[in-house]
């Protein structure tokens, strides 16, 4: 299926002369099945007798194209175009020279065009095989301009004059100047000459006119017809236009689609404002100005201090502006830090990387150094309304003040997790993938195609605790493909990402007769998934070397996998029972033996891409607290804290725990110096054990433990969340936090100017970074819902500081969405500016490194940059460059707690009116039938016209059905007379404008 484009011709930018234009387009509509979007009018004029042909394109297309070609046919011949007129003489003496070439910018500004004299001094004329005409002696042949080196912007305008004269037979076949000719364009040139849609040809076109040189450019011009005839190529690729040739580009068969109807996503107001399939370096020369002022670029809740930055050489005066009506909301002053910024960006945008590893570069792009102090800012609470602030010429990004505004961040994540699933299963981004697995469906690992346990596992039991303490805001949102949000699947989406990995694991389960020692867990092999960079929809037909099918079945039964899949389980249960009692039933006895199984062993397994875990114990706590919330049995509960044949290393501290899970590696079940992620999920579980358990008394009571009990667990909890967090304190700002009596202190530290905190590595800086947060968000959460509450130990005048930590934890979210050196936010989808080069094989076709099968950059929306540490100060973005532009299911789950705790219950969105009905993208598909020389048709939509055309191009039947539509119907050349033996082409318009070709044989 090939998706064409069938936006109308864009005439925007020469509003003066739409009536004029509309004049003609009444009586040509010719929406033809182009794979571009150009206007083009061409005029000739004569300049000192000889002549020139005036070309004006427009790019009306929403992206970007390098590398074009535009194609202008001629009839001419041998002796005309050659120097010999010999048969087989390619020595030519038809050429060009350049005599206008300028590039006028969408505001109508002028560009020069350089290189293009020499290109087209170079170019020599091509003659098309099999184009000899006996009759006229004439062969077909075309001159192609070489737009190689020209970026070409949506709503640009190219105009090219080419002055035809003789050439130099001999390079560097400069013109003979002043020397006209032997072939002067006219009538009789396929490019040139009028044509009628009965005689062979698709379009009817009255000829390219001559008219006065000063004509060009006027009006008049603008109201030329469009020549189809000048057609337009990429690398060999007919983009736009009828060739001579131009059956050999459009005998295949295809059917069209519409253009889908956006459904305005619930993140709307805070997204990228660049179109998903925008090319990357249009969304890259955004990236290159730095503004001096830093704020979120996704936005501030009311209620909530909301800071912003400015990077410059004094502290600004600056107003904040509304954005609706441009009234000034507020003013402030900067107030100097004392710390500085500096920073630059260089941006290497690459296209292939069949010949050249890391791929051959297309572009590479450097910012200006910016640097200077830092200054403060503040935003007063203002009413809900999207703002930027300014000063003199310097503008930041604009932001929204929402109180839902990290819902809108929330929604936009989720559909990473849409983007990185595996099977047949209902992804926005690609469709079914790696239906031979072991074991399908899960996810894929990073932006390879792999499915890692490692990954898989800690994405799948993170999604279920979410799913189960956020379930007053987990709404049903989207449809499962994440691109509807009127049409709902009916279930909340976290939930059903949840089940989504719950999925794979009882497939694997079951596959395995039950028995977890037998599960894969795994699937797919590290070395030869990566050699190959392509679609995962197209893996299934590689050879396995390039980690295609079989794919490995990795069985590494161990609980740093199992726990955690364990405890997807327990989770997804109890949330999916009140939708599907017998899935529950599966997934909590699978959960149960999966767990009984693995908490003998504590074992873990060794893989080539992720290494790390020392400590398998918060994994198998894990899935103890996700069985022990969806059952209320009380084993559990002892397991979880309590046994001391489990947990041998508990100390007679109040402060901390005794027995069970929490004290089954350490007398503090803390991760020391890694950071919340996949290798250590300490804080989850005791967050999870408070939300889910302590914090309902209740249910407390029905496990049978006294008020005492339940508030001595909960100060043990919140005391080993604290040894956590001060495990990664760094720099010298700190908050203390209240005493614990242990030896690791408890304080919490971060580094200014960019709240930063111990990251374990630089790789994926934000992914721990991220992690940070998610524990200062526990941190806060637990402290404002205890604080005033006596516990056996600490007095109820205890200050939890609660309201400084949450102070920190948005600042350090505000960097991840723009508060940083760079200003670019870090969630891909929200904010003004993300990066735009991941490594990620689905999205990002840069460094694809096998022939065919070629696909356009797609946006990655909800995905996490890899980033950087922000004491750098420069920055090179390069796909290639793994410990930057790495992606991957892990780094998004590692901020989605955070995300989720800033946001609001309840929020109003299905009810909001505010939203056209979607119209469902629909195929129009058009069946077609051959028997005895006539042809019936039916189509999935009522037709306004049929037109069937020989392969030679002979119109054969051309009939509107307007007045009546109708669909289906049969087709004989006239009347009662049947189609001759042949191959035909179909083309069938529906009422609505979508158009379908199809081939069909007719034989008699
Ligand atoms: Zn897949």
């Amino acid at each position: 299926m090939k998706q064409i484009n069938l936006k109308k011709h864009n005439i925007v930018l020469f509003v003066l002369f739409i009536a004029s234009i509309n004049l003609y387009s009444a009586t040509l509509q010719p929406t033809f099945p182009f794979k571009a979007d150009f206007n083009t009018r061409v005029a000739g004029y004569l300049w000192e007798n000889y002549p020139v042909t005036s070309l004006t394109l427009t790019n009306a297309d929403d992206k970007a194209y390098d590398s074009l070609e535009v194609r202008f046919y001629f009839n001419g011949t041998q002796e005309e175009m050659s120097i010999s007129g010999d048969e087989n003489d390619t020595i030519c003496s038809f050429g060009a020279r350049t005599e206008i070439a300028v590039l006028y910018n969408a505001d109508g500004y002028m560009n020069s065009l350089s290189g293009i004299r020499e290109q087209v001094a170079d170019t020599k004329i091509k003659r098309i095989a099999d184009s000899y005409d006996s009759k006229s002696k004439k062969y077909c042949w075309y001159f192609p301009l070489k737009l190689t080196s020209v970026q070409f912007n949506p709503m640009q305008r190219l105009r090219i004059d080419l002055g035809w004269n003789k050439i130099n037979p001999f390079p560097p076949y400069t013109d003979l100047l002043n020397q006209p000719p032997e072939h002067l364009p006219d009538s009789q040139d396929w490019s040139w000459g009028p044509k009628l849609r009965s005689e062979n040809t698709l379009a009817a076109f009255e000829g390219v006119k001559y008219i006065p040189k000063d004509s060009i450019d006027s009006p008049y011009f603008f109201s030329l017809q469009t020549n189809y005839y000048v057609a337009i190529f990429r690398k060999d690729s007919l983009l736009w236009g009828f060739p001579f040739d131009w059956k050999n580009y459009y005998d295949d068969s295809f059917d069209t689609i519409p253009p889908p109807v956006p459904d305005p996503m619930t993140y709307d107001l805070i997204r990228v404002p660049f179109d998903e399939y925008e090319d990357q370096l249009i969304r890259d020369s955004a990236n290159l100005k730095i503004s001096p002022f830093r704020v979120n670029q996704a936005g501030y809740r009311p209620g909530d201090t909301k800071f912003f930055y400015y990077v410059g050489s004094s502290a600004p005066l600056y107003k904040i502006i509304k954005l609706d009506d441009n009234s000034t909301a507020a003013t402030g002053t900067g107030v100097s830090t004392g710390s500085k910024a500096s920073m630059s960006l260089k941006i290497t945008g690459c296209t292939d990387a069949t010949l050249e590893a890391g791929g051959t570069t297309r572009y590479i792009l450097e910012s200006p150094v910016y640097s200077g102090s830092i200054f403060e800012g503040t935003i007063p609470d203002l009413p809900e309304g999207k703002y930027k602030i300014v000063s003199g010429s310097a503008e930041s990004s604009p932001f929204v003040i929402r109180h839902d505004l990290y819902n809108m961040v929330k929604d936009a994540l989720l559909k990473f997790f849409g983007v990185n699933r595996c099977g047949d299963s209902k992804s926005w981004f690609h469709p079914p993938c790696h239906l031979q697995d072991p074991v399908t469906g899960g996810w894929h690992d990073c932006g390879d195609h792999i499915k890692e346990g490692a990954t898989l596992s800690y994405t799948a039991a993170v999604l279920g605790l979410a799913s189960a303490v956020f379930k007053d805001l987990d709404q049903d949102i989207y449809d499962a493909d994440h691109s509807i949000t009127h049409k709902t699947d009916g279930i909340p989406d976290i939930l059903y990402e949840a089940r989504h990995g719950a999925d794979f694991i009882l497939r694997s389960y079951d596959l395995a007769g039950g028995k977890p020692a037998d599960m894969i867990t795994s699937v797919g092999d590290f070395g030869k998934d990566h050699m190959w960079w392509g679609r995962p929809e197209d893996q299934d037909n590689m050879p396995v070397e390039r980690g295609g099918p079989p794919r490995a079945a990795r069985n590494e039964p161990t609980t740093d996998y199992l726990g955690k899949y364990a405890a997807n389980l327990a989770f997804v249960s109890k949330m999916i029972r009140p939708y599907d009692p017998a899935y529950a039933d599966r997934c909590l006895n699978a959960s149960k033996a999966i767990y009984e199984f693995t908490l003998p062993r504590m074992d873990m397994t060794n893989t080539p891409a992720y290494s790390g875990v020392t400590d398998v114990s918060p994994d198998a706590a894990f899935a103890c607290l996700a069985l022990l919330w969806a059952t209320g049995e009380q084993e559990y509960l002892d397991d979880l804290c309590y046994d001391k044949s489990i947990g041998t290393r508990g100390q007679n501290n109040p402060k901390l725990f005794q027995g069970g899970l929490f004290t089954s590696h350490d007398q503090v079940f803390y991760h020391g110096a890694t950071n919340t992620s996949l290798t250590s999920s300490q804080a989850h579980v005791l967050w999870g054990f408070f939300r889910l358990v302590l914090d309902d008394t209740s249910f407390c009571q029905k496990l049978g433990l006294s008020e005492n009990d339940r508030l001595s667990l909960i100060e043990k909890t919140i005391f080993n969340l604290m040894a956590n967090l001060s495990s990664v304190a760094l720099g010298q700002q700190s908050i203390q936090l209240p005493e614990n009596g242990i030896w690791i202190p408890s304080v919490i530290k971060y580094e200014l100017p960019w709240f930063t905190m111990h990251t374990q590595m630089e790789w994926m800086w934000n992914n721990y970074q991220a992690g940070n947060i998610t524990e200062m968000y526990y941190y806060y959460d637990i402290a404002s819902r205890i604080q005033g509450i006596e516990l056996p130990n600490t007095p109820a005048s205890t200050d939890w500081k609660a309201d400084e930590v949450k102070t920190v934890l948005i600042r350090m979210m505000d960097y991840m969405l723009g508060v940083n050196p760079l200003d670019i936010s870090m969630i891909y989808g929200a904010g003004n500016k993300n990066f735009n080069h991941p490594l990620h094989r689905a999205s990002n076709p840069e460094l694809k490194n096998v022939p065919g099968r070629d696909y356009s950059y797609r946006h990655l929306v909800g995905a996490l940059a890899s980033g950087f540490s922000p004491s750098i100060d420069s920055f090179a973005e390069h796909a290639n460059d793994y410990h930057s532009s790495e992606v991957g299911i892990s780094a998004t789950t590692n901020i989605l707690m955070p995300v989720c705790g800033l946001s609001i219950v309840d929020r109003q969105v299905a009810a909001d009116k505010k939203y056209p009905p979607v119209l469902q993208r629909q195929l129009f598909s058009v069946s077609l039938t051959s028997v005895n020389g006539r042809i019936s048709l039916k189509a999935s939509r009522p037709i306004a016209s049929v037109d069937v055309v020989s392969l030679s191009g002979r119109l054969i039947f051309c009939q509107d059905f307007c007045h009546s539509p109708k669909t289906s119907l049969a087709i004989s050349s006239r009347g009662p007379q049947t189609l001759g033996r042949g191959i035909y082409l179909v083309r069938v318009r529906a009422v609505d404008g979508t158009l379908a070709v199809k081939r069909v044989a007719a034989v008699q």
